[in-house]
């Protein structure tokens, strides 16, 4: 695996491979990696030539600084899991690196609506964050193909809406989450749970059957108020437990029987915020 650092040294390797013909993925993570990550990679490694990983704690994506100054850093474990699946490159740059004016003066993107509702609405700021990081590394590495998780699931939209809206001619692959044997989403942040903490958390996916089992034509709020409760009587904080349009993030209070639709859940246990989400129907 080559690891480069700088962006001259990243597009001095890739331009000659792209000349030569091979196709490029990419898989953009903020590191502490787990299986969840390494699933992206596999996926794209079977659909492309050359696999390329960046490791990035973008800090223009932290609204809460203390969630910055926590996220967990583990790249020496990183590295061994990457040599491991066989990754072609890994590209770890600096933030002077990735924002040579500097994180202020960014540019601003449009989301619309997508930026008013869930995660949008409560990490205000974080979108933007999200865009900035990820048009500037696309736009490095040039990549036929991006690979992201259905965990994050609005950020698949927004990245969507990114591609769109600039222009960026790369495919965007949205792989299934991967959980734990018990259910609970991978995320570099159960790393930050007690083990309390941890028996805990598992009670958000367990929320998210329930609301899966409740789905039936008619009012949601009661499907919603029972969610909020049962994560409030577990003890987690719950930034939303909603229910919206799976294609437009609209959040449903009434559902036909037809339109998709996809549970989506934010809460905080102690100091972690955990996300989840599941689709509810076919
Ligand atoms: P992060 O390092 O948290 O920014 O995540 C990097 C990428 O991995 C994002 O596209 C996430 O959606 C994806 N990802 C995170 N957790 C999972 C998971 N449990 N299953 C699949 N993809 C995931």
């Amino acid at each position: 695996m080559l690891i480069f650092h700088t962006v001259q040294q990243l597009q001095k390797y890739l331009g000659p491979q792209r000349q030569k013909g091979l196709i490029t993925g990419f898989v953009p993570t903020m590191g502490a990696l787990h299986q969840g990550h390494l699933s992206l990679m596999e996926e794209s490694k079977k659909a492309t030539d050359l696999t390329v990983c960046s490791i990035f704690v973008n800090p223009t994506q932290f609204n809460d600084p203390k969630d910055f100054e926590k996220y967990p850093v583990t790249i020496s474990t990183d590295v061994e899991l990457l040599l491991k699946i066989g990754v072609d490159v890994l590209f770890l740059p600096s933030v002077k690196e990735i924002y040579p004016n500097g994180t202020n003066d960014q540019p601003h993107y449009d989301l619309g609506f997508l930026e008013t509702v869930l995660e949008g609405k409560y990490r205000p700021g974080h979108f933007q964050g999200v865009c900035q990081v990820m048009h500037r590394l696309l736009e490095i590495a040039k990549a036929d193909h991006l690979f992201m998780g259905q965990k994050d699931y609005q950020q698949c939209m927004v990245i969507d809406h990114l591609i769109n809206t600039k222009h960026i001619p790369a495919k965007l692959h949205i792989v299934p989450t991967l959980r734990e044997t018990d259910g609970l989403a991978m995320s570099s942040r159960n790393m930050r749970l007690t083990k309390e903490e941890r028996q805990t958390a598992l009670a958000i996916f367990q929320t998210l059957i329930q609301m899966k089992t409740e789905l039936q034509p008619g009012a949601l709020q009661k499907i919603k108020e029972n969610a909020t409760a049962f994560l409030t009587a577990k003890g987690f904080r719950v930034d939303y437990a909603e229910i919206a349009h799976a294609d437009s993030l609209a959040l449903l209070d009434n559902w036909n029987g037809n339109d998709p639709a996809v549970a989506l859940i934010a809460a905080y246990i102690g100091e972690v915020r955990l996300i989840d989400n599941m689709q509810l129907t076919a």
